[in-house]
């Protein structure tokens, strides 16, 4: 254990909020004195891709992560302010202290403050010793042997919790202020998922013993998704669960399957699940490679093809659920409640913002961002653009929300569930309710006429984009974009017993 002569270690808590597989806090509590920080940063809670169920999700966990420190006699120290002023203070507090921190994937606000928080380090000349979080690789030179190395990391060892020598004599800081604080708007979000260890640890469990057997088949409904998914996203967009703990209980759960027929649902289930975990990370490569991603067009070619300036009315209706297309607003209007949407669906409503409705997914993107509660930049905006053909190397996927409602909601019930105003609609119509014969006197004032001809709107969008990828130089630049961010060819497994599927099917 270090004595209190050595040199004090700042654990900059930020997007892994756990004492579990904490390879940062385990360096430093190897090194010296821990003193761990959070710092929740004003200027952050200003931003538009954050809202309050972001803020309310954080309070939670990280008021779990300070219960299992006191637990362990340490005190999380808590500060309002600009990152490198609290860091910049504790720094010449106490000289010869070194900030230890996981690398961040965040949003282009968080890349800009790590840069400002280097330099005040350098000024300093205090050393920031910072360690890769999950799989992904800062600088990374080429996508080549990317899925082996993610293997071989997820499969290290597991990091227990260090025994931690405190540091005293500093001051624990303010109590958690209230959303408005930051004049964050009112965000009930009256069904989202709790924060913190405890509630991230059980939602995986139950997953992967319990809701997970139809996992595979019912992912691309939203109703039975949300029952039948992991629902771990907000845990490890905050790190609550490591990946790696995530990662070898999937494989674990792989091994333990017994060998009969009556497995088959859950193995099929699990090698999906396990797929999706690599995903996360092939997403978040590409935010960690090129930032720009959050507002620039991946490929350059389609910069001109959408205007700058979205339409105010019609991204609001979109954004309330009121665009008049039945399963489109009880997705919306689901979101809005409960803080999550499955994948098909997200997909879904963003190809209606950017194809249908023929929106900047910029605007777009940063409204999904304020709801979704595992909001995850890296994952979230390589996403938008996939789904808005803006990569310019993936296939056109204009979802048909008519369609998508048939397959997904056969009888209706989750329509009208989230939209009540409905509930009277024959089923023949649920699905098209402007065509019903009744819709002008039973609906009028109180559901919205479509905003837009669904197969019009698509065949107009589907045109426009095609027409961008015929430009001169268009193939060319796809081909560069394919070479940076694409996954390589699919990797062959030893065995399931040994070794994840690793797959990378999806993406570029
Ligand atoms: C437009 C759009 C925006 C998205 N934004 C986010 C976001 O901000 N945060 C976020 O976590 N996910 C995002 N996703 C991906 C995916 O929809 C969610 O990860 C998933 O629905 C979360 O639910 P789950 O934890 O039950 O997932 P599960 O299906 O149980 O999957 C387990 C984990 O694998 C990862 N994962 C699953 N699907 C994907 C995928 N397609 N791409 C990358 N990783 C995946 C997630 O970490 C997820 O928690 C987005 C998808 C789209 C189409």
């Amino acid at each position: 254990m270090p004595d209190r002569e050595q040199p004090i270690q700042i654990v900059w808590f930020k997007r892994d909020l756990r004492l579990e597989d904490h390879v940062a806090l385990c360096e430093a509590a190897e090194a010296g004195p821990v003193l761990p920080l959070y710092i929740l940063e004003p200027d952050y809670w200003a931003l538009r891709d954050v809202s309050g169920r972001h803020f309310e999700f954080l309070r939670e966990s990280v008021e779990a992560l300070a219960g299992s420190l006191a637990a362990r006699g340490a005190s999380l120290v808590f500060r309002v302010g600009v990152a490198e002023t609290v860091i910049g203070t504790l720094l010449d507090r106490f000289k010869g202290a070194r900030l230890v921190s996981h690398e961040e994937t965040g949003n282009a606000w968080t890349y800009a403050r790590d840069l400002r928080v280097a330099q005040m380090c350098r000024d300093k000349a205090a050393p920031w010793l910072e360690i890769p979080q999950a799989g992904v690789t800062r600088r990374l030179k080429s996508r080549n042997g990317w899925a082996r190395r993610w293997d071989k990391t997820m499969s290290q060892p597991i990091r227990g919790i260090p025994d931690l020598t405190p540091v005293l004599d500093v001051d624990r800081g303010p109590d958690w202020p209230q959303a408005d604080h930051f004049k964050l708007p009112p965000d009930a979000c009256p069904q989202r998922q709790r924060g913190g260890r405890e509630a991230a640890l059980a939602t995986l469990e139950s997953f992967l013993h319990e809701r997970g057997e139809p996992y595979r088949k019912a992912m691309s409904a939203p109703e039975a998704g949300a029952k039948h998914c992991s629902r771990i996203s907000p845990y490890l967009a905050l790190g609550s669960l490591s990946m790696r703990e995530t990662a070898q209980a999937g494989w674990h759960r792989q091994r333990t399957l017994p060998q009969s027929a009556d497995a088959r649902l859950w193995s099929g289930s699990m090698r999906s699940f396990m797929s999706r975990l690599h995903w996360r990370d092939h997403f978040i490569q590409k935010l960690e490679d090129e930032p720009e991603l959050e507002w620039r067009n991946m490929h350059p070619g389609l910069e001109e093809l959408r205007p700058q300036e979205a339409d105010q009315a019609v991204l609001q209706a979109w954004s309330r659920g009121e665009t008049g297309i039945p399963f489109i607003d009880a997705c919306m209007r689901c979101l809005i409640a409960t803080g999550w949407m499955n994948f098909r669906m997200r997909a879904m409503l963003t190809s209606f913002a950017s194809y249908h409705l023929w929106q900047p997914w910029q605007a777009s993107g940063q409204i999904l961002a304020r709801l979704f509660t595992d909001y995850e930049p890296g994952i979230h905006w390589s996403q938008i653009q996939m789904q808005s053909g803006t990569t310019g190397v993936n296939a056109i996927r204009i979802y048909n929300p008519v369609k998508q409602g048939h397959d997904q909601d056969p009888d209706g019930s989750f329509i009208r569930h989230w939209l009540p105003e409905l509930s009277g609609v024959p089923d023949d119509f649920i699905h098209e309710v402007w065509r019903w014969p009744l819709a002008m006197q039973s609906l009028e004032g109180r559901y919205p006429r479509p905003v837009v001809d669904v197969q019009l709107a698509a065949k107009q969008a589907r045109d426009r984009v095609f027409s961008a990828r015929k430009t001169l130089g268009f193939k060319q630049a796809s081909k560069a974009v394919l070479a940076k961010h694409g996954s390589r060819a699919p990797m062959r497994r030893k065995s399931r017993k040994t070794a994840p599927d690793s797959q990378l099917t999806l993406g570029l």
